[in-house]
């Protein structure tokens, strides 16, 4: 039984805008994720939410702590393996495609990396197999180029894609936030039924409704830290921590956006920032938005882009944390989070900060 495990990990990045000072995007998060489960994770804009799917797909370095993968750490796996098994799907499902190919390019590219040696019609049938299993249409889809398929279509071939490899563990980042109300309705009834085969998801949302709809699990992020973590019912139906009291009142209905100003993440600017030595501060990575992740993620030939990031991001903090001196504390300050308590099996909650 494949598990993921998220074990104290930290992100912190060299702010872009705030004159080199650091921003923790996520201070010591833990949490499993076993076979078969789907765990919500829920945080405002700038929560941490996409650093945290970035981490698990390998796609950026944490500052410090692990992630292992059926007990082995996942920078220990082949990138070529780890993908087979872990696989991410993004909010922008246009961005993941290139414009000027036909769409189902993301399908021969996995065969590419993954299948060179596989017959023709071998590879049909294996095609037809993944596009059956997100309910698409082989005639709908295939040699359609991305701007003739709806934003539904497109999030549809692109989950298809994964389950062309042998993908138990799946990232979803936004990945409705973009589509109409019904076409949303449909790719997590979606979810669910590939949950139901055993896949694991990450589901990313804003949307405190919608992940109550799928998940077994909720994960409350907030500046970069978990703040309340259990099962669905109980955080949603006896919430204990302030903020996801205020995420909840803040979110009645469906679809409905957020009114009040995001929080923002935990940063440290100026003086804080001065006494880290800044050669020791990640780098940003190289490709962009999710977009641009999404994109390397869907062109599996791409990886080698993505070791090559992965090398300029290893000028990482984790010196800092074994060293002492005044650069240690402030950033030992700075991932400090709240500590969690158990409330009730199953349901840990934060102190309030
Ligand atoms: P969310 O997905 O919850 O909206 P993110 O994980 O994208 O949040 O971002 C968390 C924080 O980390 C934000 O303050 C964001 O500006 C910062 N951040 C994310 N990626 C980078 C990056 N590559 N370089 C610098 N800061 C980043
Ligand atoms: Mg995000």
């Amino acid at each position: 039984m494949s598990t993921l495990k998220v074990d104290q990990v930290s992100k912190l990045f060299r702010s872009t805008s705030r004159g080199g000072g650091l921003t923790a995007a996520l201070r010591k998060v833990s949490f499993e994720i076993p076979q078969g489960e789907v765990v919500t994770l829920i945080g405002e804009s700038g929560s941490g939410k996409s650093t945290l799917g970035k981490v698990i797909l390998r796609l950026i370095q944490p500052t410090s702590g692990t992630i292992t993968f059926d007990g082995r750490p996942i920078d220990k796996y082949p990138q070529r393996e780890y993908y087979q098994y872990v696989q991410g799907v993004f909010q922008d499902p246009f961005s993941s495609y290139n414009p000027i190919y036909r769409a189902d390019r993301v399908f021969e590219l996995v065969r590419g990396t993954y299948f060179p040696r596989m017959g023709g019609a071998e590879w049909e049938a294996k095609v037809e197999g993944a596009l059956d299993a997100v309910a698409l249409n082989p005639a709908d889809v295939l040699g359609k180029y991305p701007h003739q398929l709806s934003g539904g279509q497109q999030q549809r071939l692109l989950i298809a894609r994964a389950l062309l490899l042998d993908v138990k563990f799946l990232v979803a980042d936004e990945i409705i936030s973009m589509l109409d109300a019904s076409t949303r309705v449909d790719i997590l009834n979606l979810l669910v039924k590939l949950k139901k085969q055993g896949l694991a998801i990450l589901f990313v949302t804003h949307d405190l409704s919608l992940g109550n709809y799928v998940s077994d699990r909720t994960i409350i992020l907030r500046h970069g830290a978990i703040v309340e973590m259990g099962a669905t019912p109980k955080v949603f139906g006896n919430p204990r921590h302030d903020y996801t009291k205020m995420l909840l009142t803040a979110v009645p209905e469906l679809h409905k956006k957020w009114q009040h100003t995001p929080l923002g993440p935990v940063t440290a600017a100026g003086d804080a920032a001065v006494t880290v030595d800044s050669a020791l501060a990640t780098d940003v990575i190289t490709a962009g938005g999710n977009g641009a992740v999404a994109t390397a993620v869907a062109h599996a030939t791409l990886l080698d882009e993505f070791s090559h990031a992965e090398a300029v991001v290893k000028r990482d903090l984790r010196a800092v944390f074994s060293r002492e001196g005044r650069g240690s504390a402030a950033v030992s300050a700075l991932l400090a989070p709240p500590s969690l308590t158990e409330f009730e099996p199953d349901h840990l909650v934060a102190e309030p900060e």
